[in-house]
C-alpha cells in the first residue's frame, strides 16, 4: 500500500468566543480586506492599461505599505498587515489559476462577501494557549476559542471566518500531527453513493441513514429560496422591470424589509443545516474509512446551479454540499487511517449502468428508485447499484493512474468553481484542459468509461 508518512497535516475547527469589541475589529478587517482586493485589482488593471506590467503581490505589498502611510487611508495601519499580505498572495493565486484554465479572472469583491481572514502563527511566540482556549492575534487581542478536542502538531495558521448566522469560527492548519495506530482494513475496497438527505449506501448493502432533522431544514431551505425568489422579483417589478428577463449589469434592487428578512435567515438556516451534515457525515466517515483500504465515491458536479433555483439545480446542490462536506472529512481521517479516496468522475453512469452485465440503461429516470436490466434482467436498487458500479470503478481509476487520489493536501477551491476559464483573452484558450493540469478537469475530460479498456470490464456503449 501507500508509504506511511510519520506524521501528518490537518485542520481543526473551533468555534470562536470574541468579545462585543474584538468580534467589531474582526469585521472591519473583512471589510479592509474586500478594499484592499479591490484596490490591488485596480491596480493591476491599470498597469495593464498603459502596457506595463501586471504588478505581482511583492510589488503590491509596497504599495500597501506606501498606503497605509497616505492620510485619507491611515485607517488601514490600525489594522494588522498580515492578513492583508495574504488577500495580495491571493490574488496571485487567483491569476495562475486562471491562466491554468481552472476559475475564472479574478474579479471585484462585493459588500459583504469577505468573511474570512488568515493569520499565520508565528512559531517563536506562543500564540496559542491550547488547554485553556486562548489565540493571540495581532491587532485583535487574545481570542477566546472553545476547546472541544486536543491540537496535535505545530500550528501553523488559523482563518477566522464568520458564518452566515453571525458565529464566528477558527480553523487552525496544523503539521507534524503524529499519526495515530493503523488498523488493517477487513475490505480491499469499499464505494459510497450519497443520496439526497444525505443518506448513505455502501456497496456493501450497508445504509447509514441522516437524522430526519436535516431533511426539514432543507425543505425549509428551499420554502425560504422560493419566498427570496418572488420577493425579488416583486422588487423588479416596483422598479419597472420585467422580472422574467435578467436584470442588467450594474442593476441595484431596492431591498425591502422582508427581503432582508428572508435574507439573513437563509443565512441562519445554512449555518444549521452545515451543522447537522457535519453531524451526520461523521458516522459515514468513520465507518468506510474503518472497513476499507480504498475509498470511493463520486466526483462533484461541477457546476452546481443554473441561474435560477429550480427544482434539479436544488437537488443537484444539496446533494454537492453533502458529498463535499464527506469528502472533507474523509480527506482527513483517509490520511490517519492510511487509506486512499479514490473519487470516480461524475461522468461515469453509476446509476444507470448495470452492475451484473455493465449494460447502460439509458432509459432510467431519475424517480426509478427500483429497475430491472434490459439486457440480462437482473433487478436493482437504484443506490446499491450505484455504490457497487463506484467501488468497481475507484480502484480501477488507481490501478491506471487516471483515478484522483485524496490527501489531506488538497489544492483549494479547484472543484467549487473551476469550469470556465478566463472571460479575458489573455487567457489561454478553454475547451480541453491542459494536460499539465494536476487535477484533470472534470468536466472537459471524455467521459471515460465507454470506451474498451484493454483488461477492464467491458462495458456497452449505450445500449
Ligand atoms: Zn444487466
Amino acid at each position: 500500500m501507500t508509504p506511511e508518512p510519520a506524521t501528518l497535516e490537518r485542520a481543526y475547527r473551533v468555534r470562536l468566543r470574541p468579545t462585543k469589541a474584538q468580534a467589531r475589529s474582526l469585521q472591519r478587517l473583512m471589510g479592509a480586506r474586500r478594499f484592499v482586493w479591490n484596490w490591488a485589482l485596480q491596480q493591476q488593471v491599470e498597469a495593464r492599461a498603459t502596457g506595463e506590467k501586471r504588478p505581482g503581490a511583492a510589488d503590491l505589498s509596497r504599495a500597501l505599505t506606501a498606503l497605509r502611510q497616505a492620510p485619507e487611508t491611515a485607517w488601514l495601519a490600525e489594522l494588522p498587515r498580515q492578513p492583508f499580505n495574504q488577500t495580495l498572495r491571493d490574488l496571485d493565486r487567483g491569476w495562475s489559476n486562471c491562466f491554468a484554465g481552472r476559475a475564472k479572472r479574478p474579479r471585484r469583491k462585493r459588500f459583504g462577501t469577505v468573511q474570512s481572514a488568515r493569520f499565520t502563527l508565528d512559531q517563536r511566540r506562543a500564540q496559542v494557549e491550547r488547554s485553556i482556549g486562548r489565540v493571540q492575534l495581532d491587532g485583535i487581542g487574545r481570542l477566546r476559542f472553545r476547546v472541544t478536542e486536543e491540537l496535535a502538531g505545530r500550528l501553523r495558521s488559523i482563518t477566522v471566518s464568520r458564518d452566515g448566522a453571525g458565529r464566528w469560527f477558527g480553523s487552525f492548519t496544523a503539521d507534524g500531527v503524529p499519526v495515530p495506530d493503523v488498523v488493517p482494513a477487513a475490505i480491499p475496497s469499499v464505494g459510497v453513493d450519497l443520496g439526497l438527505k444525505d443518506t448513505a449506501i455502501l456497496s456493501t448493502g450497508e445504509r447509514i441513514a441522516a437524522g430526519r432533522r436535516l431533511a426539514a431544514k432543507l425543505a425549509t431551505l428551499r420554502r425560504y429560496q422560493r419566498r427570496s425568489v418572488r420577493q425579488r422579483d416583486a422588487a423588479a417589478a416596483r422598479q419597472g422591470l420585467d422580472p422574467k428577463r435578467p436584470l442588467r449589469k450594474g442593476t441595484r434592487l431596492e431591498p425591502s424589509k422582508r427581503m432582508a428578512v428572508t435574507k439573513q435567515r437563509i443565512g441562519r438556516l445554512h449555518a444549521r443545516i452545515a451543522d447537522s451534515r457535519r453531524d451526520h457525515q461523521h458516522p459515514v466517515s468513520a465507518r468506510v474509512v474503518g472497513l476499507a483500504s480504498v475509498v470511493c465515491l463520486e466526483d462533484l458536479a461541477v457546476k452546481a446551479m443554473g441561474r435560477s433555483m429550480g427544482r434539479r439545480a436544488f437537488r443537484r446542490s444539496v446533494a454537492d454540499a453533502g458529498l463535499g462536506e464527506l469528502r472533507r472529512q474523509l480527506a482527513y481521517k483517509a490520511a490517519w487511517r492510511g487509506r486512499v479516496v479514490s473519487t470516480v468522475d461524475r461522468f461515469y453512469p453509476s446509476s444507470t449502468t448495470c452492475g451484473d452485465c455493465g449494460h447502460v440503461h439509458a432509459g432510467l429516470r431519475l424517480a426509478d428508485r427500483r429497475w430491472t436490466c434490459p439486457a440480462c434482467g437482473a433487478e436493482h436498487d437504484r443506490d446499491l447499484n450505484a455504490a457497487i458500479n463506484i467501488e468497481r470503478e475507484g480502484p480501477r481509476l488507481l490501478a491506471e493512474g487516471s483515478g484522483k487520489p485524496e490527501r489531506t493536501r488538497r489544492s483549494r477551491g479547484t472543484h467549487a468553481r473551476g469550469e470556465d476559464a478566463c472571460a479575458a483573452g489573455k487567457a489561454p484558450p478553454v475547451g480541453p484542459p491542459t494536460s499539465t493540469n494536476r487535477e484533470p478537469d472534470c468536466r472537459a475530460a471524455p467521459p471515460p468509461i465507454l470506451t474498451v479498456r484493454r483488461d477492464g470490464p467491458t462495458r456497452g456503449g449505450g445500449g
